[in-house]
């Protein structure tokens, strides 16, 4: 585990991918994928190549050339941390933490969501409010604050898992077949609390350093057990993360998947048998109230989203670009009607990319000084991804024809003398050579068709919860007021 670290001078070193890596190699985390125990993702072809993807994350953060954008300087310590940290006091910060985000998204052209400025921008969110905590009793404010500072200073990755699992969503949490079914709280001590249970999906948490814990759903009186708010060190003996089926172990080809073997960051089904965490790591217990009001009391749901808004432009950006390749090999790009379905697309990416300097520049600032993504700028996005994405995607599918399909099975097949020349020849584009054409088109479809990129669409349905919640948040989030007072205008103006 990384020790708390000491008052740092201002040029102290960020910590770099290889100590990152050093760390995953050495730690004794308990993951399963394919009936495996995995003892080293670094490795391990499920993982490894999203590990190193990662890794570049930390040396780009740590780079000087990169300091003055990535980092900002602790109050407490004078040292440099990520920006992700950053509590936002003026518009300005807020800027450059979506600065921050937009460099390390386009590293992975938006394809992994819970890079280590996910999560982190929660807890900025709550280390803001620390009251909401305390007001919970047991110096958890402290605790939160506590925690968000070693974080902060250690340059520590946290996941979460925020759901619980879907075993049976018609009974709340302590209804369930057993009661230790659903992530809960089994006994305390002076010393801390025990979880047993499942939740579901840290995206991430193979590589990271601690999960955070709690649920985002609304629970019901009688689920006391479940209403906690805790962060756990990925080694603590009893917990377990069960990847889902790892893309990158069928489809290994940096050449014929070159984003699958590069991005699949895997989600984790979690499971806790009976895991001890110290008081100093929770930070709300047997508290519905609390539990709720962390999201969305706190400005954590909405830096998260804002940051997670960023990586969701950043990918548009990208397929836009994928999809003017596209046209340009086929020759398409200057027919108009293919003209107009780019201007769709683009138009699709722009509103997304511009709504986030809307975050910026209406954003509230609280009676604590504290800036907040404005909430309808936010949740507006976030209420039709569920619809843009999808949009857009049948859109490249509609300009591709057989483009992604009509290819040679591998770049194997350029190797075979017997069908080299034919597919040098048949596979060719005027603008480019066949090599770099297939190279292309195989992009094209990890992005739209491969398992992997089958997955991000339903991430992008549901990382931010299912698309009903998000329309109640833009519901609550709409000044309605405004809107039906020019509607008793008009009415008023109507002759008696
Ligand atoms: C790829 C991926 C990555 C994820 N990463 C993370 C992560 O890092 N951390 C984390 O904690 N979670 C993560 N999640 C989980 C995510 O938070 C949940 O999937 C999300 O909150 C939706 O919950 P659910 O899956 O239980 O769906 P449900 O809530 O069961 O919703 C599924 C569908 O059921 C219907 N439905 C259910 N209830 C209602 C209702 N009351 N009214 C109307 N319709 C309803 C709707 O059609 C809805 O779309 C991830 C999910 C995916 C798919």
């Amino acid at each position: 585990m990384i020790q708390p670290a000491e008052a740092a001078a201002d040029d102290r070193p960020l910590r770099t991918g290889a100590e990152f890596l050093d760390g995953l190699k050495r730690s004794k985390r308990t993951i399963f994928v394919n009936g495996e125990r995995v003892s080293d993702p670094t490795r391990h072809q499920a993982f490894s190549g999203a590990a190193r993807s990662i890794a570049r994350l930390f040396d780009y953060a740590a780079a000087p050339e990169n300091r003055e954008v990535m980092t900002f300087t602790a109050p407490e310590t004078g040292a440099p941390v990520w920006r992700c940290w950053q509590i936002p006091r003026s518009h300005d910060d807020l800027r450059a933490k979506r600065v921050a985000a937009e460099r390390w998204a386009e590293q992975t052209f938006g394809l992994m969501g819970r890079t280590p400025d996910h999560v982190s921008n929660f807890f900025a969110g709550f280390a803001a409010k620390p009251q909401l905590f305390e007001a919970g009793g047991k110096g958890f404010g402290a605790n939160v604050t506590n925690f968000y500072k070693f974080a902060r200073d250690n340059h520590l990755y946290l996941a979460y898992a925020i759901v619980p699992p879907q075993i049976d969503r018609s009974k709340p949490a302590h209804q369930q077949s057993d009661p230790t079914l659903y992530a809960g709280v089994t006994r305390e001590t002076d010393a801390g609390i025990y979880i047993s249970g499942g939740q579901q999906l840290a995206t991430g948490a193979v590589f990271a350093d601690y999960l955070h814990l709690s649920c985002i759903h609304p629970l019901k009186p009688g689920d006391e057990a479940h209403a906690f708010s805790a962060v756990i060190p990925m080694e603590a003996e009893g917990l377990k993360l069960y990847s889902r089926r790892a893309f990158p172990m069928v489809a290994n080809s940096a050449e014929d998947y070159p984003l699958t073997s590069r991005f699949d960051e895997t989600d984790s089904f979690i499971v806790l048998e009976d895991v001890f965490v110290p008081w100093e790591h929770v930070f709300a217990y047997r508290n519905l109230a609390v539990t709720f009001d962390q999201w969305w009391k706190t400005p954590s749901h909405s830096y998260g989203n804002h940051q997670a808004q960023v990586r969701f432009a950043t990918k548009l950006r990208f397929l836009s670009g994928i999809a003017k390749r596209l046209n340009e090999a086929t020759g398409n790009d200057k027919a108009p009607p293919v003209m107009v379905e780019m201007g769709e697309l683009a138009a699709y990416a722009s509103i997304v990319e511009n709504m986030l300097y809307a975050h910026e520049m209406v954003g509230p600032i609280d009676e604590d000084g504290i800036v907040w993504p404005s909430k309808p700028a936010l949740y507006s996005v976030m209420a039709l991804q569920s619809q843009i994405n999808p949009h857009m995607i049948d859109i490249v599918r509609e300009l591709s024809g057989a483009a992604m399909i009509s290819l040679p099975s591998s770049t194997a097949d350029f190797d075979n003398p017997e069908t080299a020349a034919d597919i040098a020849r048949y596979f060719q584009s005027p603008e480019i050579g066949a090599r770099d054409r297939v190279r292309l088109m195989r992009l094209a479809w990890d992005f739209i068709g491969s398992e992997f990129g089958s997955r991000h669409q339903q991430y992008e349905k549901f990382y931010g919860g299912a698309s009903f919640l998000v329309k109640m948040n833009m519901f609550r989030s709409y000044d309605f007021k405004r809107a039906t007072t020019m509607v008793d205008q008009a009415l008023s103006i109507l002759p008696a």
